[in-house]
C-alpha cells in the first residue's frame, strides 16, 4: 500500500521536495529579506525567483539575463555552463520534476474545471516559448540592457518575489505602480489559464522549458521507448497532455504519466535515455 502510494505519487513529492529545498530560509518569509549567502551564487535547475524571500539559490532564467546584461564586459560562462549541464543531464524531466511552478501547474490542473483538450492549435502554441525565449531572455537583455522576461512577464517572480516582498516591506509597498499591476494581471491570467488547460505556462510560454527542449534528446536522464516492445498504437501520444508528437520529443516533461496507458510496458526511465527512434 505505501509502495502504491509512492509509485502513484512519486512525482508529486519530489516536486514538492525540490519546491521546499529551493526555499528552506524560511525566517526571510517573516523579516520579508532576501537571502543573499553563498549558496545564492549557485543556480537551482527550476523556475524559482532568486527575490523569493526563502530561496537559497538563484533562478537560472535570471541569471542568464543578468549574464548577457553584463555580456559586454564579461561572457557568463558560469551561467551558460551551469544551463548546459542541467540539460545534458535532464534535459526537460527538470520541468515535469524540479520545478515548483511546474507543482504549482499540476495542482491547478487537479481542479474540477473543464479543460482544453491539446490540438493543432495547442500546438502551434507552444512555439510560442521560443519567440519569448529570443525576444525577452536573450535580445531585450543584450539590447535594452534591461532583463526583459523577469521585469515583463515572470508570473514565479511575481507570486514568489513581489507579492511576498511588498506584502512584508511597507516601505516596498509606497512604491508599487503600473508595472506591478501588469505584471499580478499576468500572473492571474497564467493561473486562471491553468485551471482550464494543464501546464498553459509550461507549454506554451516558459522560456527555461523552451531551453531545455533543445536537450530531450540527449539528456542522460529520461524516458525512452523500447522499440521491439512498441507496437505503435500511439496511446502515449493520445494520454499525453503536453503537445507532444512522440515520447521524448522536445514537449516532452518525462512525467511518465504514459507508462500506465501502454499495453506492451515500452516506456520507461533509463538512464541513457534517449529520442525514440519511432518514425
Ligand atoms: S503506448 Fe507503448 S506500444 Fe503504444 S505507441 Fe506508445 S510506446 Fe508504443
Ligand atoms: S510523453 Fe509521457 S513522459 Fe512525456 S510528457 Fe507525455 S506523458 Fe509525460
Amino acid at each position: 500500500m505505501h509502495r502504491d502510494r509512492l509509485k502513484k505519487h512519486g512525482r508529486q513529492y519530489v516536486q514538492l521536495l525540490a519546491a521546499v529545498l529551493y526555499n528552506c530560509n524560511i525566517t526571510g518569509f517573516a523579516t520579508g529579506k532576501i537571502y543573499k549567502g553563498k549558496l545564492k551564487g549557485l543556480c537551482a535547475p527550476g523556475l524559482n525567483c532568486y527575490s523569493c524571500p526563502g530561496a537559497v539559490a538563484s533562478c537560472p532564467l535570471g541569471s542568464l539575463q543578468s549574464g548577457l546584461l553584463m555580456s559586454k564586459y564579461k561572457i557568463p560562462y558560469y551561467v551558460l555552463g551551469t544551463l548546459l549541464l542541467f540539460g545534458l543531464l535532464f534535459g526537460r524531466l527538470i520541468c515535469g520534476f524540479l520545478c515548483p511552478f511546474g507543482l504549482l501547474q499540476d495542482l491547478l490542473d487537479k481542479l474540477p474545471f473543464p479543460k482544453i483538450k491539446k490540438s493543432r492549435i495547442t500546438r502551434i502554441l507552444s512555439y510560442l516559448k521560443y519567440l519569448i525565449l529570443i525576444v525577452f531572455v536573450i535580445v531585450i537583455p543584450l539590447v535594452h540592457m534591461v532583463p526583459g522576461f523577469c521585469k515583463y512577464i515572470c508570473p514565479a517572480g511575481t507570486l514568489e518575489g513581489g507579492i511576498p516582498l511588498t506584502a512584508a516591506d511597507g516601505k516596498l509597498r509606497g512604491l508599487i505602480g503600473f508595472l506591478f499591476g501588469w505584471k499580478v494581471f499576468i500572473l492571474c491570467l497564467i493561473l486562471l489559464l491553468c485551471m482550464f488547460c494543464y501546464r498553459a505556462f509550461c507549454r506554451f510560454l516558459c522560456p527555461l522549458g523552451a531551453l531545455y527542449s533543445f536537450f530531450n534528446p540527449v539528456s542522460f536522464f529520461g524516458i525512452r521507448v523500447d522499440e521491439n516492445k512498441c507496437t505503435h498504437c500511439d496511446a502515449c501520444v493520445k494520454n499525453c497532455k503536453m503537445d507532444i508528437k512522440k515520447v521524448c520529443d522536445r514537449e516532452c516533461i518525462h512525467c511518465g504519466e504514459c507508462m500506465a496507458h501502454c499495453p506492451t510496458a515500452a516506456i520507461s526511465y533509463q538512464p541513457g535515455g534517449r529520442f525514440s527512434d519511432r518514425p
